[in-house]
Formats: C-alpha cells, sequence, structure tokens
C-alpha cells in the first residue's frame, strides 16, 4: 500500500531537528484535531497520519530505520510504525488534561497540560444613578462553581490518589453517538481530566468544586455608567484541581434619574424660573449631586440659556477631575392672572412697545420670504 512520506506529512525537511518535527506536529495536529473538526472524516484520517509520523520520526532509532528503508521497515509488525493510538501521541506531546483544550480552542493564557482555570462569569446589577455617579460599595451574592471547602479542591478524601479514569481509559474523551455520527467529547466522569480520586470527597462528589453561593463586596468607582465592566479578580468559576479561578465580571446598568441628565462626565438638569427673574436678573438656586448650588442670572436670561457649573459634574473614570454641570433655564409665564395684574401686565406692555420681545424684530424680517 502507498503511504505518504513521513517528512512530507509533517512538511519538513529530512534534516528536521526533534525541536523542528515537534513544532510542526503540534501545529498541524491542532489543526485536525477531531474535537475541532467534528464528523470530517478526512481531517481524522491526517490526525491518524501525523500521530503515526511524529511517533516514527521522533524515537531516534525508528527515525534511522525509516531514514534506510522507508515504511517498509515496520512493515513486519503490521500497521505501519505509528503503533499507538493517535490521541495518545498527542497528549504525550501536548501533555494532557485540561490544556489540550486550550490548545484545540483558543485562550492561550492558560497553561497548556496544567489544570484548566475556572472560567469566567458575567453578573449584570443594577445601579441608582447617585450610585453610579458618586460611587458605592455593593454586597453581592453569587452563584458560582467554588472551591469544595471539605477537601480544598482535591476532590479526594484525605489519604486518597488519584487514579486512571475507567470509562475514558485516561484520555479524558469518550465516543459518544450522535444520529449517524460518532463523536468524540469530554469525559462526564473525570470532566476531561483521565485521573479520579479512589476516595471522593462525599460533599462534591470527587469534583473538587462545588454550587455555592458565594457573598462578595464590590466597590463601584465614582463615575461608572451603564456599560461599564467591573472585574472582581477570583471571583469566577473554581479552576479544576486548585488550578485558578476565573474572574467574574460585573456589568452595570445605570437607572435614570427624576432631574439630572448624564451626558458622558458631564450632567445636565433644566431649572424652571419665572419671567420676572428672566427679566430682572437675579438668584437662582439649582440641585447639584451633592446638594445645592445657587447661580447668578443676568438680566434678560432668555429661556433655554445654559449656565455651566465648573468641576459639578461627574468624576472622570481615567482619574481626570470631574466633568461640568450644565443648568438649563427654562422661564415660565404664570398660567393665571387675576385682574389686578392682568391690568399691570397691560400697563406694563405700553411702557415697552417692541422692546416686550426683543428677538421678535429680526425674526420677521428672517421669516418674511416664508410668509408670502
Ligand atoms: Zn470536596
Ligand atoms: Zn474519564
Amino acid at each position: 500500500m502507498a503511504k505518504r512520506d513521513y517528512y512530507e506529512v509533517l512538511g519538513v525537511e529530512r534534516t528536521a531537528s526533534a525541536e523542528e518535527l515537534k513544532k510542526a506536529y503540534r501545529k498541524l495536529a491542532v489543526k485536525f484535531h477531531p474535537d475541532k473538526n467534528q464528523g470530517d472524516k478526512q481531517a481524522e484520517e491526517k490526525f491518524k497520519e501525523l500521530g503515526e509520523a511524529y511517533e516514527v520520526l521522533s524515537d531516534s532509532q525508528k527515525r534511522a530505520a525509516y531514514d534506510q528503508m522507508g515504511h517498509a521497515a515496520f512493515q513486519q509488525g503490521g500497521g505501519g510504525g505509528g503503533a499507538h493510538n493517535p490521541f495518545d501521541i498527542f497528549e504525550q506531546v501536548f501533555g494532557g488534561g485540561g490544556g489540550i483544550f486550550e490548545e484545540l480552542f483558543g485562550g492561550g493564557r492558560r497553561n497548556p497540560g496544567g489544570p484548566q482555570r475556572g472560567a469566567d462569569l458575567r453578573y449584570d446589577m443594577q445601579l441608582q444613578f447617585e450610585e453610579a455617579v458618586l460611587g458605592c460599595e455593593k454586597h453581592l451574592t453569587i452563584p458560582r462553581l467554588a472551591e469544595c471547602e471539605d477537601c480544598h479542591g482535591s476532590g479526594g478524601q484525605p489519604g486518597s490518589s488519584r487514579r486512571r479514569c475507567n470509562p475514558c481509559g485516561g484520555q479524558g474523551r469518550v465516543m459518544a453517538t450522535r444520529g449517524f455520527f460518532s463523536v468524540q467529547q469530554t469525559c462526564p466522569q473525570c470532566e476531561g481530566m483521565g485521573t479520579v480520586v479512589d476516595k471522593p470527597c462525599r460533599s462534591c462528589a470527587g469534583k473538587g468544586r462545588r454550587q455555592r453561593q458565594t457573598p462578595i463586596t464590590l466597590k463601584v468607582p465614582a463615575g461608572v455608567d451603564t456599560g461599564t465592566r467591573l472585574r472582581s479578580s477570583g471571583n469566577g468559576e473554581a479552576g479544576q484541581r486548585g488550578a485558578p479561578s476565573g474572574d467574574l465580571y460585573v456589568v452595570l446598568h445605570v437607572r435614570p434619574h427624576e432631574i439630572f441628565e448624564r451626558d458622558g462626565e458631564d450632567l445636565v438638569c433644566e431649572v424652571p424660573t419665572s419671567f420676572i427673574v428672566a427679566a430682572m436678573g437675579g438668584e437662582l438656586r439649582v440641585p447639584t449631586m451633592t446638594g445645592s448650588a445657587s447661580i447668578k442670572i443676568p438680566a434678560g436670561t432668555q429661556s433655554g440659556t445654559v449656565f455651566r457649573l465648573k468641576g459639578r459634574g461627574v468624576a472622570s473614570l481615567q482619574g481626570h477631575g470631574h466633568g461640568d454641570l450644565h443648568v438649563r433655564v427654562l422661564v415660565e409665564v404664570p398660567e393665571k392672572l387675576n385682574k389686578a395684574q392682568r391690568a399691570k401686565l397691560q400697563e406694563f406692555a405700553d411702557l415697552c412697545g417692541d422692546e416686550v420681545n426683543p428677538q421678535s424684530r429680526s425674526f420677521l424680517e428672517r421669516a418674511r420670504n416664508f410668509f408670502r
């Protein structure tokens, strides 16, 4: 039977060093691993071929024999030069355990071959407007897979040891049938670790982790807004066999305020005032996030005029000071007038003539074209 040359399978020169062989194998084995190519027969064949080629070429005696005689060197034994299960080869190279899945499905930061780091968790939290602007401390209870307190994450009773997992034969994977396909999946017995404890901890059934309500105190800095993500380090799921925990990400949702609106680091609020104060000028009391302040408005202030109170906005999350508070003045007219008030206003109007509404003349001039 014609077989591809092992060097060609790995895509290396015949003079390749052990390091180069390993590198080539790692790259291709990850690419064609059946977990990543479920149901793809060609990938499966390639994966087997890679294992066989690497097994022969990484062993100096077998490599010498192959260099001399080619595939014929192994034909007497039957089944070619690769006598082992391709998954065993893969685990030898990658170190076994949860690290394999990291190599296959990305992640990178985890230690390949080591126990698997716990998953990150997301928690969505509502905040009052004031809490977001001024900062606060929140006490949460997060349901999470935490390290078992009784076995401290080992999964075993005191004095127990780990042995090979039977259902998966130490591979961490088992075959499962889905419809017409046979696919590999993580072994449910050992959760992919390939080993189990001989005397499992009773509290966690040997898993080393338990679902638990974990109280967490979260410091929310002043200036957060809807969409801000706070990281609570180590409060994600516990890792396997004492591996580091994942992180908890708290995503914030800020409720609207009755008076204030947010515009980045600035706050905006509308403050009504009488047409008398607006016309004559005066003091205006305005609310701030921490109390109130007073602003002087000049005579002749128009409705919609915005006054800026510097530094009375929201703290910058990046640490450059505070935004401003923008106060928009709304000039109100009385809704009801009694007889005497009406008479006085008429008298006032007679005194003013055109001056009673100063914008009117220029507006009429600009609008003339539309009125024709
Ligand atoms: Zn336990
Ligand atoms: Zn297993």
